[in-house]
């Protein structure tokens, strides 16, 4: 045995990871899901069912402070995780 070692293969780029490049977008109007594409995030839609606006929304981490956390938070309409810290 030489320890358990595994390797992973990453070889394989033909094989496209279809969750890693859309996300999925409850629409608040009419509660249809609308799949954004990850280059658009950030950027706000229009419900592909009602044509309702879709908020921005954001799939990589984005700093907060406090003069716009409560308002970006508020107006989120996903689940957000939220990681405080300090500079000290
Ligand atoms: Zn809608």
């Amino acid at each position: 045995m030489n320890g358990g070692m595994v390797e992973f293969s990453s070889s394989n780029s033909a094989q496209k990871e279809a969750d890693m490049t859309s996300f999925q977008l409850k629409c608040p109007g009419c509660g249809a899901v609308n799949r954004i594409p990850a280059e658009k995030e950030g950027v706000a839609g229009v419900c592909g069912n009602c044509r309702a606006k879709l908020p921005p929304l954001y799939s990589t981490p984005r700093e907060l402070h406090d003069a716009d956390f409560d308002a970006f938070i508020s107006a989120y309409p996903g689940p957000v995780l939220a990681e405080f810290w300090a500079p000290w």
